[in-house]
């Protein structure tokens, strides 16, 4: 059997900063196993080739998730990337860290050395920021770089005004001191085009030697001897292909995501004894944590008609798209070179509410069905909004112990009374905004929900009947003492009670925080990186 020091199950945001970090000491050896093929296509590069890989089989898991009792009966569908980079090869490039309240809450919830202040470093040490932004919060000479949208558009200008005229800041940098306020989305993008987490981190590491990366390597079990991981069972070439060991001479680390890590966790025997029972797998150690407390961003798509300018939807057609390809290729700039979301608000939906509770982000352009993927024919532009910290939780679990099997997906959106009560005050606030003074001379009119909706149940009604995921699922492998019924690992991110095994991906976050998944995924993995290497953590960044 080969044998390597590390072996990493995944090589996506998390598994490639890993690889990464780990193989800076030429001496250690580290297998890295990603289901999917290798990032060679071009639409996961090209930025607008997003809403190509959005559906795209060959390197997307596209999950369906169950329907759950506030989305209308309807199963939301949950992509996630499956190619070297993870979902970082197919999100929609968005760099936002959340509000320093998010860290502070890991912390507080007994996890050492996860506070704001501890986190910073490894955010500023991990990107280079190119744009606004003060040092005390940016870093400038990492791997990731993170530029700011540079089209200008009258309709995004008019948006911001008229957030503006509501009393909404305009705000330089929500990376920064505040996230509150409105401006032109962060993004990983550079020359026109993506910074995934593997040409940034992994695409340089498998330039050593000793980093062993297989593709078309499904993993199906971790391997224990006792309570200790020594190695991983995968499947060469997928269903049906040929079995392989690996073993792990110090430490298998499972980063597969959110869905897939609680999964393989099950399969392998770690897991609730009622769950591995009825599923007819042995318990090799009982963690009832494993997999609940699943949390996501619940996101109704508001949607304005628009007259007297041409938007998004009209430019991807016929002559223009012509035009704006030829664009791309000599100045990498243009319609190919954007991300599904140009501008970004966040908002407090009430005057007790201490930080911004919702974001909400602005396109000209707009989807049929309201859903992410095909863009309508007429004019139109969308406001998503969401909660940023929701109550709700759910859960990931094992459907069968057929490893090929997708894993049952119960996300519970809106279960709680407050997460009802703030998705409708950000459709409000939508509302609000598309209504704004400064978009008048471009409001055709309200198309969904639709001037008929004006009462909170009847918002609610709208949220149930079209809200879908913004992708970003958390927390199924929640950090924590081990005193604490849910955790699954310890702020180590070693798994409770096993040895030899980690997690380290987004499903460790112990709550939802106000942001996309991705910046703080990479964070995690850098500081996981350390604390595997021994390394002393770099200096907290205390902030008054
Ligand atoms: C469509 C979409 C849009 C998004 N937009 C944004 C955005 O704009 N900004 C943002 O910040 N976040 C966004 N996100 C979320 C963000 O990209 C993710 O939260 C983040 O990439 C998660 O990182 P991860 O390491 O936890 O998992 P992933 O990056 O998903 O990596 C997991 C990897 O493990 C592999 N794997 C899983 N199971 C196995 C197995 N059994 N054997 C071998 N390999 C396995 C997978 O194929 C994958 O490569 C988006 C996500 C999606 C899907």
């Amino acid at each position: 059997m080969e044998t390597f020091d590390y072996v990493i199950i995944g090589a996506g945001s998390a598994g490639s900063v890993l690889a990464n970090r780990l193989s800076e000491d030429g001496g250690t050896s580290i297998c890295v196993l990603e289901a999917g093929p290798s990032d060679w296509h071009p639409y996961i590069h090209l930025p607008a080739g997003f809403i190509k890989t959005f559906h795209m089989k060959s390197i997307n898991w596209a999950y369906q998730q169950e329907p759950g009792p506030w989305t209308g009966g309807r199963s939301i569908y949950a992509p996630r990337g499956k190619t070297l980079g993870g979902s970082s090869s197919i999100n929609g490039h968005i760099y936002n860290r959340g509000q320093r309240q998010d860290f502070d809450t890991w912390a507080q919830l007994g996890n050492r050395g996860w506070g704001y202040p501890d986190v910073l470093p490894y955010f500023k040490r991990l990107e280079r920021r190119v744009g606004e932004g003060e040092d005390t919060f940016r870093g400038r000479d990492g791997a990731l770089t993170v530029t700011t949208m540079d089209w200008r558009d009258p309709l995004c200008e008019a948006f911001m005004a008229g957030a503006m005229s509501l009393g909404i800041p305009r705000n330089q940098d929500y990376n920064g001191a505040i996230q509150e306020g409105v401006s032109y989305a962060q993004r990983t993008i550079q020359n026109g085009l993506r910074v995934s987490a593997a040409t940034a981190f992994l695409r340089p590491a498998m330039k050593r030697p000793n980093v062993h990366v297989r593709t078309h390597a499904h993993a199906t079990n971790i391997i224990f001897e006792g309570k200790r991981a020594v190695g991983v069972r995968y499947i060469r070439g997928g269903k049906g292909g040929t079995p392989v060991e690996v073993r792990a001479n110090r430490e298998v680390i499972l980063s597969g995501g959110t869905y897939n890590s609680p999964q393989l966790l099950q399969l392998s025997g770690v897991g609730s004894p009622e769950l591995l029972g009825s599923l007819g797998i042995e318990v090799r150690h009982a963690l009832p944590g494993v997999g609940e407390g699943l949390q996501d961003h619940y996101a109704p798509r508001s949607v304005a008609r628009v007259k007297n300018i041409k938007t998004i939807n009209e430019l991807r057609r016929g002559l223009s798209l012509w035009v704006e390809a030829l664009k791309w290729a000599t100045t990498r700039r243009g319609l190919l070179s954007l991300s599904p979301t140009m501008v970004y608000c966040f908002w407090h939906s009430g005057e007790s509410t201490e930080s911004s509770d919702l974001q909400l982000t602005f396109t000209p352009a707009s989807y049929k069905e309201g859903v992410q993927g095909q863009l309508e024919d007429e004019p139109g532009m969308t406001v998503a909004s969401w909660q940023q910290r929701p109550e709700s939780r759910g859960y990931v679990r094992a459907r069968s112990a057929d490893p090929f099997a997708p894993p049952i997906i119960q996300t519970n959106y809106l279960v709680e009374e407050l997460d009802r009560r703030t998705v409708v005050a950000g459709m409000k606030l939508a509302r609000r905004l598309l209504s704004s003074a400064p978009l008048a001379p471009y409001f055709a009119y309200e198309d969904f929900p639709g001037p008929k909706v004006q009462s909170d149940d009847e918002f609610l009604a709208a949220a149930t009947e079209r809200g879908t995921t913004t992708f970003h699922p958390g927390c199924t492998c929640r950090m924590g003492p081990a005193d604490a019924k849910w955790a699954v690992v310890d702020d180590q991110l070693r798994v409770h009670g096993l040895t030899g095994l980690r997690v380290v991906d987004a499903s460790i976050m112990p709550r939802m925080i106000s942001a996309n998944l991705n910046a703080s995924t990479l964070m995690i993995a850098d500081k996981a990186s350390d604390m595997i290497r021994g390394k002393a953590a770099p200096e907290a960044v205390v902030i008054r």
